[in-house]
């Protein structure tokens, strides 16, 4: 500590979303920006780019995107007419695949920051008060460094519950989900949230007899209602074994070696049930990490969940510190943390920018994918919200039954006085790229009317979100509109 102070303009602590996004941003501002990052990959070299490159939204991604191909190619060709011969899983090629995707836009991350001028400290950080931020490197010792304004994004972990500690590969959170070497036999999964939903899937797809244990009784009740009921009819078709209801409350490894396995206990109405799985996934959620992060006097206080407290503009209790991320209030998603970086490093440069937080889109990546915006339906009858409702179903859009792709639907729901559109929800291919269009609409205050007069390619999904607004007023083309003909 006794070595020369260095100092910065902008100090951000935290690789992933959040935090690159905010230290590119200040350094395109022309302030002069380091980033610290702990995190190691698999062969203990520092990474960037966070749960979300390495462990999250991309490794994910990539395995889905891999196991839904696998699935088309066994149960989909057949009837678009293409004979294929007998369709293998080769597991450690898809790993191997999803580790090249992961390492591509890691070194991208690092290659921006060389070429933005951000100084990337591969360690650990440290906030103390009057913005002196701790550098420890790894395996060395903490180095005092200055800032102007200091960034904390150090993100978050998975949530570990006391009936299922992990448990070397054979109970494994996300992470170790991304991990598996060959396809589990009997796959068990604790959640039946996002993560589970989307984890599940994937080794589902792979072969794996999969039984999600949820202890809610509603199915995805973050999502629109209507859609998490066909949801839930459809992933039980796929294979997916959805217990509701269920709580888990004991794990116990049984056998050695290579025949070790997993006895899970739940609870439910029925009362006390045993699963003996291969493998099992617990993901049960994410909570903010913050270990180490706040000297005493560093003058951040947390929430009473332990996120760290922030206003709007993402400012901490502690002048010129500002926190942006999943260790801050809002979805744990890694838009929005972007999206907070960018705006906390303008605002730094003296821009005024915000984030709306009424029009982060969520996505869930299964196949259908699900995705909203806004309020659901049944937010809206809670606050005694007057509304329409416009539902089309992808079976009548020409361009998925071009694809094969006939599940889903798209419901947009419109202020029944202003017809300002409130709530975007889709379930079906694509929905992942259609929610933009809603969230561009939102955005721009748009109305079903204003939707429902632009005009959309032919054939595309896209026109389903077209036929959606027209149904929310009373008529769209391709339907049978029910509802009174509106005047209109
Ligand atoms: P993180 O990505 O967690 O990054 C924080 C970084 O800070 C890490 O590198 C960490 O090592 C480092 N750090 C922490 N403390 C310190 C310290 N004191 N000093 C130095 N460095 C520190 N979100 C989506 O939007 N879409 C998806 O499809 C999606 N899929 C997901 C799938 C899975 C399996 C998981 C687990 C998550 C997924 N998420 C997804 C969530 C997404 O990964 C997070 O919202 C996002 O990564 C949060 O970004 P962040 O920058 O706040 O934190």
């Amino acid at each position: 500590s006794s070595k020369m102070t260095k100092s910065f303009d902008v100090i951000v602590i935290g690789g992933g979303p959040a935090g690159y996004h905010a230290a590119i941003r200040a350094a395109q501002l022309g302030m002069k920006t380091a980033c610290i990052n702990m995190m190691l990959d698999g062969d203990d070299q520092p990474v960037l780019g966070g749960t979300c490159l390495n462990w999250g939204c991309i490794p994910s991604k990539a395995l889905l995107d891999a196991s839904h191909k696998f699935v088309e190619a066994q149960h989909d060709f057949a009837d678009l007419g293409i004979k294929t011969g007998k369709v293998e899983a080769d597991v450690p090629q898809m790993i191997a695949r999803k580790n090249g995707v992961v390492g591509k836009l890691t070194g991208g991350v690092a290659a921006l920051f060389e070429g933005n001028g951000v100084t990337a400290l591969a360690g650990k950080g440290r906030l103390y008060g009057g913005c002196q931020v701790g550098f420890t490197p790894h395996g060395g010792e903490e180095e005092m460094l200055s800032a102007q304004h200091v960034i904390l994004a150090p993100g978050s972990v998975p949530v570990d519950i006391p009936p299922a500690p992990l448990q070397d590969d054979l109970i494994v959170d996300s992470t170790g989900a991304l991990e598996f070497t060959s396809v589990p036999k009997r796959l068990g999964v604790i959640g039946a949230g996002v993560i589970g939903l989307e984890l599940g899937s994937v080794w589902n797809r792979l072969g794996s007899e999969t039984i999600l244990l949820e202890a809610m009784d509603e199915f995805l009740p973050i999502a629109d209602n209507r859609i998490s009921r066909d949801a839930l009819r459809i992933f039980k078709k796929q294979g997916l074994d959805i217990r509701l209801g269920a709580r888990v409350t004991a794990t116990e490894i049984k056998g050695r070696g290579k025949q070790k396995t997993v006895l899970v206990t739940y609870q439910d109405k029925a009362g006390e049930q045993t699963l003996e799985f291969d493998r099992l996934i617990v993901a049960v959620g994410r909570r903010p990490y913050t270990e180490g992060l706040l000297a005493p006097d560093a003058g951040v206080n947390l929430d009473e969940r332990g996120f760290l407290f922030v206003n709007d503009l993402c400012a901490t209790d502690a002048p010129n510190v500002y926190a942006v991320g999943d260790v801050v209030r809002g979805p744990m998603l890694a838009h929005k943390g972007m999206e907070e970086g960018i705006m906390v490093a303008e605002r730094i440069a003296g821009h005024k920018p915000v984030v709306n937080y009424e029009t982060v889109p969520s996505v869930i990546y299964t196949h259908p994918e699900i995705a909203w915006v806004g309020k659901t339906e049944q937010q809206l009858k809670m606050d005694g919200e007057s509304f329409n409702v416009g539902s089309f179903p992808y079976a009548a859009n020409g361009r998925a039954l071009a694809a094969g792709e006939n599940e889903g639907m798209i419901r947009v729901i419109a202020d029944a006085e202003t017809d300002r559109i409130l709530g975007v929800h889709v379930m079906g291919a694509q929905a992942s790229e259609l929610i933009a269009q809603a969230v561009i609409s939102m955005e721009f205050s748009a109305s079903a009317e204003d939707l429902g007069l632009i005009m959309f390619a032919h054939p595309t999904l896209s026109e389903g979100v077209h036929e959606a607004a027209l149904a929310a007023r009373g008529h769209a083309i391709h339907m049978v509109n029910r509802a009174p003909r509106a005047k209109n």
